[in-house]
């Protein structure tokens, strides 16, 4: 599958008649990282919900705008809302395997949710794979029968990666996936989103500005001033969202001054 790129245009979101983004619009390149930054509470995590069609599993969500992957829009009604979310995978905050599953199970467990068999032989190869690419492989082929749950949190983080990409998305959407970890998980999951972008674009939401800094290609800083909506103050290339940002607002949260 070659690279997609996800494009939102001008979304606006509410919870009942809550407005929690304004016309929010984002180009999320084919094979980069984007980084969402700014506060608690700015509609990071909605937005990202957004990207997937998993903001409308919430019963008072509501929402406007667009959000095409490769140019076509996933909110187009001709379209399965399964055919997004497999497309368009996510990674949580909290590592989150099935924890009774053993290894195998969970790297293969999306294939059941869509419907997708396999012989035995090519599962193999899919979990070798998978658990490979998301930089696990060497510390579980031993052990793959074991429980997911028995893992530490940085290694269960990574099967949860590998999970999502056993259904081969063309995104990987991940909202502040090593906040819960320490700092040598962390940077294992940052050498696998540097090799990852090769072959699914990436938007990842992070607290942590080194994080940004590192890991991403373009930024967009999002903010909410006293109870008005979410909403991108800049975006633009990481380079210059830290060394020559354009708004006053941006410089100060890059540099910590919030
Ligand atoms: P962030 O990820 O940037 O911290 P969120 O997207 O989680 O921000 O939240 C944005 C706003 O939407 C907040 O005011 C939050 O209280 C509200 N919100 C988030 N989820 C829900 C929900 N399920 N129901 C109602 N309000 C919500
Ligand atoms: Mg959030």
């Amino acid at each position: 599958m070659p690279l997609a790129g996800l494009e939102a245009r001008q979304i606006t979101a509410w919870f009942g008649d809550h407005q929690v983004l304004d016309r929010v619009s984002l180009s999320m390149r084919a094979g980069e990282v984007t980084a969402l930054i700014g506060p608690s509470g700015c509609g990071k995590s909605t937005f990202l919900r957004i990207l997937n069609r998993m903001h409308e599993l919430i019963p008072s969500a509501s929402l406007a705008g667009e959000v095409l992957l490769d140019g076509q829009d996933i909110y187009d009604s001709s379209r399965r809302i399964t055919q997004a979310r497999r497309q368009i995978g996510m990674v949580f905050q909290k590592p989150n395997p099935f924890p009774a599953m053993s290894i195998y199970d969970n790297v293969v467990a999306g294939l059941k949710l869509t419907g997708t068999s396999m012989r035995r032989g090519d599962k193999d190869n899919l979990v070798e794979e998978c658990l490979t690419k998301a930089g696990l492989w060497r510390e579980v082929r031993d052990r793959l029968r074991q429980p997911g749950g028995a893992l530490s949190g940085g290694q269960q983080q990574r099967l949860c990666i590998a999970r999502s990409l056993a259904i081969r998305p063309r995104v990987l959407l991940m909202d502040e996936p090593c906040s819960a970890l320490d700092p040598t998980s962390t940077r294992v999951i940052e050498e696998t989103i540097a090799e990852l972008v090769a072959e699914v674009t990436i938007v990842i939401v992070t607290h942590n500005m080194q994080q940004a800094a590192r890991v991403s290609n373009r930024c967009a800083f999002f903010l909410a001033e006293q109870g008005t909506p979410g909403y991108i103050v800049e975006h633009g290339p990481t380079d210059a969202m830290f060394n020559d940002p354009q708004d006053p607002r941006t410089s100060d949260y890059v540099n910590g001054r919030f």
